[in-house]
């Protein structure tokens, strides 16, 4: 293929690793027995790589007590704590698949979930800001509850068999996560390590709902293989070794913190670094300053509320070296501030989705600002990408069009959906990722909306986060959101909705005037609206189609009139 079409192929001097996720850990408990592996500070735990190993063996010896064979599913439905962390190294050491569950997941959400996957047990947090799991599975429960110790027998979840309470006082209808332990007595540590000498690492090992950007939930079903090497590939971007501090404040169940988190560290030796259960500004701050981290994980979002954090001024981040920012684009202002006031002079960008479990994408260190800023970096070693027009052309350098990415990370396919599936991952293996991107002469990938995102207006393509970073620039923005809306005479119209900064006040006047002979007329908003939040998925990823509803129905509501 020729130099000027948009292909990349990603090279590496460091193979791929054909080892399981329970494997990895064997080796880090070999190499660092007593290096520390895990600081949870909101539940004051801190133990290193030889206890993580023990305590995860003995929490898989509790699932082998509890009959639960290699391929079953087992579901967690909990924020960031000890036990989700244990939990993952147990059922990958078990040969278990791991369902992780959204926090913020309801009764009907996790029904889905559960029935969909067929899961066997389900792990689950008491009660997490203000949600009262145990109170929800009751009443999902209520025809038939379980009997003792979290036996379930129900008809309309065939499969599941057993509810676990975590911590140790859960009520008598719930088995608790600490009684595992002590069941696990029952099975001989040599059965355990019998059953993990037989994992194929190609087996699945883990199935992530993904975070509904684009609508409903499908469950990615991603192998040892997959999420060993990306969160390998991603620690070796980083820099990433025994003496790192890595604190990670995104949520365990996305592989933000499960793959580009937790075996970042353990395939390098680090130390992980967990603030709080649940993002928190304030928490991060304290974590990253006490624990003298050096690097420090987050979606855009939380790196401007840690900014923007009223008490910023006062801590010591100066420790801090390294880091990732994903999931979103992060404006250049943030950027700068992130360098500069947080001293994160080394943080990459890294671009991906769940479905490639995470990574494809990200910047090196040492890029320039510039292209740290402007775009998601160059492709991940092992990997290939490209990007295609609307007939499956590739496209020339610098063309926009859609991001495919193939190689070691495609997922093995949303579970229980091959219709889904084979509209996901072509035939030859591309990944056919939705996002719109171009690719320079130079391999740096740049991120220009989504397939669904682009607006359309009279026949000109608008990319919302053009106009968005250009926003981002106007003094009383704190964060801005660009959707495009229906349009009786140019088809579509563009409308931003725009979260002011603190104590500020604003019109719609003057964002328009701001943007009035600053960038070309079609993409001036012919709507502009105030918000205090936007529609967040828990990943911290704006939810825009929830925006755009929302904006159709205030717009249909006053007959195409200005909404603001
Ligand atoms: P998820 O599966 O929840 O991780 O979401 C994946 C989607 O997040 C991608 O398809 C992109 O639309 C978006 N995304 C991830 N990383 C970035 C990034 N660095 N810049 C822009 N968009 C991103």
């Amino acid at each position: 293929m020729s130099v000027e079409t948009s292909y990349l192929s990603g090279t590496s001097d460091s193979p791929l690793i054909h080892r399981s996720v329970g494997g990895v850990l064997v080796d880090a408990a070999a190499r660092w027995p007593d290096r520390t592996a895990l600081v949870v500070r909101h539940q004051g735990v801190r133990i290193g790589y030889r206890e993580l190993l023990e305590r995860a063996d003995r929490l898989a010896r509790g699932f082998l007590a509890l009959g639960l064979t290699p391929g079953e599913r087992v579901g967690i439905w909990s924020p960031n704590n000890l036990e989700w962390i244990l939990t993952q190294f147990a059922t990958a050491r078990a040969g278990l698949v791991l369902v992780n569950i959204n926090p913020a997941y309801r009764t009907a959400e996790l029904a889905y979930v559960l029935r969909k996957v067929g899961c066997r047990a389900l792990l689950f947090a008491p009660r997490f800001k203000g949600s009262d799991y145990a109170a929800m599975l009751d009443e999902l429960f209520a025809d038939a509850p379980p009997a003792r110790d979290g036996v379930l027998d129900h008809a309309r979840f065939p499969e599941l068999r057993r509810l676990i309470c975590l911590g140790s006082e859960a009520a008598p209808r719930f088995l608790s996560f600490d009684r595992l332990a002590e069941i696990a007595e029952s099975v001989p540590a040599q059965v355990l390590e019998d059953l993990a000498a037989d994992i194929d690492p190609d087996d699945p090992i883990n199935i992530q709902f993904t975070s509904g950007t684009t609508g409903a939930p499908k469950g990615a079903t991603l192998t040892h293989f997959n999420i060993v090497n990306n969160g390998y590939f991603v620690g070796r971007g980083i820099r990433l070794g025994e003496q790192d501090r890595l604190c990670v404040p995104v949520p365990l169940y996305h592989c933000f913190g499960m793959v580009m988190g937790v075996l970042a560290a353990v395939t390098h030796g680090a130390a992980l670094v967990f603030p709080s259960e649940a993002f928190d500004p304030l928490d991060v701050l304290h974590a990253v300053a006490e624990e003298r981290c050096t690097a420090l994980y987050g979606v855009p979002t939380m790196f401007i509320a840690e900014l923007d954090h009223p008490r910023f001024r006062e801590f010591d981040l100066r420790s801090l070296r390294t880091g990732i920012m994903a999931g979103a684009t992060c404006p250049i202002t943030v950027m700068r501030r992130v360098i500069d006031e947080m001293h994160l002079r080394e943080i990459t960008i890294c671009y991906g989705m769940t479905e490639t479990s995470p990574v494809s994408f990200q910047s090196r260190i040492g890029d320039p600002l510039e292209q740290l800023v402007s775009t998601v970096g160059r492709i991940h070693p092992h990997l290939q990408a490209k990007v295609i027009d609307a007939d499956g052309r590739v496209v020339r350098r610098g063309e926009t069009g859609e991001l495919l990415t193939r190689g070691y990370s495609v997922m093995r396919g949303y579970w229980d959906d091959p219709e889904h599936t084979a509209e996901a991952v072509d035939e030859a293996g591309w990944m056919h990722t939705g996002d719109l991107a171009t690719i320079d002469a130079e391999g740096y990938c740049t991120i220009v909306g989504r397939v669904k995102d682009m607006i359309i207006r009279g026949g000109e393509n608008v990319y919302p986060r053009e106009i968005e970073e250009f926003l981002h620039h106007h003094p009383k923005v704190l964060d801005v959101a660009v959707v495009g809306v229906p349009d009786p005479k140019y088809g579509e119209a563009v409308c931003a909705v725009v979260r002011l900064r603190e104590g500020v006040d604003g019109d719609a006047e003057e964002i328009v005037a701001y943007c009035r002979g600053r960038i070309a007329h079609y993409k001036v908003p012919r709507y502009v609206r105030f918000v205090d939040q936007f529609p967040m998925t828990v990943t911290g990823k704006v939810q825009k189609y929830l925006i755009r509803e929302q904006m159709e129905s205030i717009l249909s509501a006053r007959d195409g009139r200005d909404p603001c």
